[in-house]
């Protein structure tokens, strides 16, 4: 199988190269050339096959045999070494927890994933890899848990200064060792922008060997759609409708879930939930896709003003913006609406909500009121554990938030980060100085 640009100016390139390289050379994003789809026999007895079975017929097929099978299989079960279950909120509405994983956010199963396919087809070469992310709190302490002391492969972090929580900020620059935080002084966007910009320079990439770890990276993209038939397979009833809400930033979970719909899981219609950020309701409403500066919200790994996603859905979808309409409805909130939703699980239904779930939750509702559904499978997905934002919880719900141990452990360590501006060549000299 072969993956091409979105841009559709470089020569398609292999499952190893589009891996290596993150972006293509003419700065589009890669998908692969079609979608494998699975015989309905094996959606209809999926109950069969357990979550790392699942995950491993999804990756084979499109890696084809550019992974020997035995490996393949040793990296899902290294990678996908914790569950993703659905629980039951109420009747229609299940959540899907996405927090089991080492940094409690749905990103480990994507970055974990990615390092493990990442170190086997950098075996071969004699350079070190260094991989470059941007983060807006999450994606960071994903990526370098995964890529933790690995050999040969360094990781430069690029998060916005005071514009993460404390813990987060805790998780990205306490690792040490192959992993290097750069506290940049602007916004996840200019984090953004200073990162594609590196790969762009020919006076980088001619000296160092970089990748990207973002959710742009095709490696990190596939294994989310693994825990989309993994929830399918824990509904009770699978004949209702099934419509997933999908707390977004980057969109690059979405994406995940249409390319599973793509491989043939039946679902009816997906919400994409954002906060304020709303380009892409926008776009859904008017046709328009305008990039705006991100806004700062308590739903923060979702302050996305450009999602980097956005290009490879038009193409899945042809850029046609009916078919696109029919696939996907998009709703913004607001973090007042997102407060009173929090407050308003934990009262009715006992359960304690993250922020971002707390979006999709919101979504949901509004889809089902506004198209009168009765009776429906709703699957938010809750994409990490509430107590990555202890301190708005407990404002929210006025109870003190247990913090788990693999998530507290970094707390007592030393932060080690350094500061550097948004302008790029301040960013360039430090890269190269690295060398
Ligand atoms: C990254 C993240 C999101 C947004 O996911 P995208 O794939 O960027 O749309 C939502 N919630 C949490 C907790 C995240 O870390």
């Amino acid at each position: 199988m072969n993956y091409y640009s979105t841009n559709k100016k470089s020569k398609k390139v292999s499952f190893k190269d589009a891996v290596i390289k993150g972006i293509a050379d003419d700065g589009g994003l890669f998908l692969p050339e079609y979608f494998p789809v699975f015989p309905e026999k094996f959606v209809n007895e999926i109950n069969e096959f357990s979550f790392q079975e699942i995950s491993y017929k999804i990756a084979a097929s499109f890696i084809e045999d550019e992974i020997p099978s035995s490996i393949l299989n040793a990296i899902i079960e290294r990678a996908i070494n914790f569950d993703a279950p659905l629980s039951r909120l109420n009747e229609n509405t299940n959540i899907l927890e996405l927090f089991y994983g080492p940094t409690l956010a749905f990103k480990d199963f994507g970055a974990r994933f990615m390092a493990e396919v990442l170190s086997y087809f950098s075996k071969e070469s004699k350079q070190d890899i260094n991989i470059l992310v941007a983060t807006s709190g999450d994606t960071g302490s994903a990526v370098s848990n995964g890529f933790f002391d690995m050999e040969g492969i360094k990781v430069y972090l690029l998060y916005p200064s005071k514009k993460v929580s404390h813990i987060q900020e805790m998780q990205l620059t306490t690792l040490d060792r192959n992993i290097t935080a750069l506290e940049v002084e602007g916004t996840f966007d200019d984090c953004q922008k200073l990162v594609k910009q590196a790969f762009l320079d020919s006076e980088i990439t001619r000296n160092l060997f970089l990748s990207s770890a973002n959710s742009i990276n095709i490696a990190r993209l596939l294994p989310q759609s693994f825990y989309y038939f993994n929830a399918y397979k824990q509904l009770k009833d699978k004949k209702k409708p099934l419509i997933f809400s999908v707390p977004s930033g980057n969109f690059g979970n979405l994406t995940g879930g249409l390319i599973a719909k793509k491989m043939g899981l039946p679902v009816d219609k997906f919400i994409a939930a954002v906060n304020i950020n709303d380009v892409f309701p926008v776009y859904l409403n008017t046709g328009k896709f305008i990039p705006k500066p991100s806004i700062k919200t308590i739903s923060n790994a979702m302050d996305v003003g450009n999602p980097s996603n956005f290009h490879r859905i038009l193409d899945l979808y042809n850029n046609n913006l009916d078919k696109l309409n029919n696939e996907i409805t998009s709703y913004s909130f607001s973090d007042l609406q997102t407060k009173k939703a929090i407050k308003e699980i934990y009262n009715k239904s006992n359960y304690l909500i993250d922020p971002h779930g707390a979006v999709g939750y919101l979504a949901l509702e509004e889809y089902i009121t506004k198209n009168h559904i009765e009776s429906f499978n709703g699957i938010i997905l809750e994409t990490a554990h509430p107590s990555k934002f202890a301190d708005i919880m407990e404002e929210v719900v006025n109870e003190n938030i247990q913090i788990p141990a693999r998530l507290a452990k970094c707390l007592h360590k030393e932060k080690k980060s350094t500061k550097i501006s948004k302008e790029y060549d301040d960013f360039k000299n430090y890269l190269i100085n690295q060398q």
